[in-house]
């Protein structure tokens, strides 16, 4: 029998009609939750988002669809999912990326990156956490990356923001440490940082490594860079742990980042 320790639980999960976000909105929904999606997309994508994770299980499904560069779009966005169902997991995954170098970065590219990858974490922290913890259950798992411990050239903006979410993670981790208790739970809030996963945020950099060759030389040569397991995550395994972080067991689990890499950071 699945163990659905999320039953009567709501998750909203940034950026969840593609990649990562939508694989762990499936596992959260497969552990019990009522899950808000959110994110762009056509209406074909967003339905398609939709039936994978009514079909996972748990609880409603629904999609909001807040520009997460707005931070107008964003307060609306947990306003609404607040009269739905107040939020006791919150992922904030929805990231994009462009890799340039630094003087060659657009001013725009360099805003929008920061306004995505870490603002919004910032928005929906706020506005989410305090009734967290006047409920005394409450996790946040905020999708960062390898980049939030360590560098590459050419990703100054992803790299900075990657850093700001990590550090924001652990203020809010300290600020909500004592909410709850050991029983109903508690608040945490900890950083999951994958190194390569599959999915379509990483094709040009695997399209700009193919020297010629297929798909799978120019996966080959990605990996071989920076990965020593030379494997791709995938993006239903960072849903696992995911849903891990967000058991009552892991209730004094806070202020962490887990690399999921194959060994990058160890380096
Ligand atoms: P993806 O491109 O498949 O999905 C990104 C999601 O974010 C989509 O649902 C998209 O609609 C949403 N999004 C983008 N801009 C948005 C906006 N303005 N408003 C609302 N939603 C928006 O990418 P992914 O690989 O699944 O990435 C998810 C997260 O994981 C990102 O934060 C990324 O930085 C991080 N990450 C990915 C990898 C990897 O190798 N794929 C590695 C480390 C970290």
């Amino acid at each position: 029998m699945t163990d659905t320790f999320l039953s009567g639980r709501t998750a909203l999960v940034t950026g969840s009609t593609s990649g990562i976000g939508l694989a762990i909105a499936c596992s959260l929904a497969a552990a019990g939750a009522r899950v808000a999606i959110n994110g762009l997309g056509d209406e074909a994508q967003i339905q398609a988002a939709l039936d994978a994770v009514r079909e996972a299980g748990g609880g409603e499904v629904r999609h909001f669809d807040a520009n997460l560069l707005d931070p107008e779009a964003i307060a609306k966005m947990m306003a609404d999912i607040d009269g739905w169902s107040p939020v006791d997991v919150l992922v904030n995954n929805a990231g994009i990326q462009h890799a340039v170098p630094l003087a060659e970065m657009p001013v725009g590219k360099w805003d929008a990156i920061i306004a995505i990858n870490l603002s919004a974490a910032f928005h929906t922290m706020r506005l989410a956490m305090p009734g967290m913890a006047v409920r005394g259950f409450g996790r946040v798992v905020n999708i960062a990356s390898v980049h939030g411990l360590v560098a590459s050239k050419d990703k100054a903006p992803y790299v900075a923001s990657k850093h700001g979410i990590v550090g924001l993670s652990k203020v809010a981790a300290l600020e909500y440490a004592t909410a709850g208790s050991r029983d109903s739970g508690g608040v945490t809030v900890n950083c999951i940082c994958p190194g390569w996963v599959e999915t379509p945020l990483i094709e040009p950099q695997i399209e700009a490594r193919r020297d010629g060759g297929g798909r799978e030389d120019g996966v080959r040569a990605l990996l071989a860079e920076k990965q020593p397991s030379l494997r791709m995550t995938l993006p239903g395994e960072i849903g696992a742990i995911a849903a891990w972080l967000c058991r009552r067991e892991a209730h004094n689990v806070t202020g962490a980042s887990f690399p999921v890499d194959g060994g990058w950071t160890a380096q």
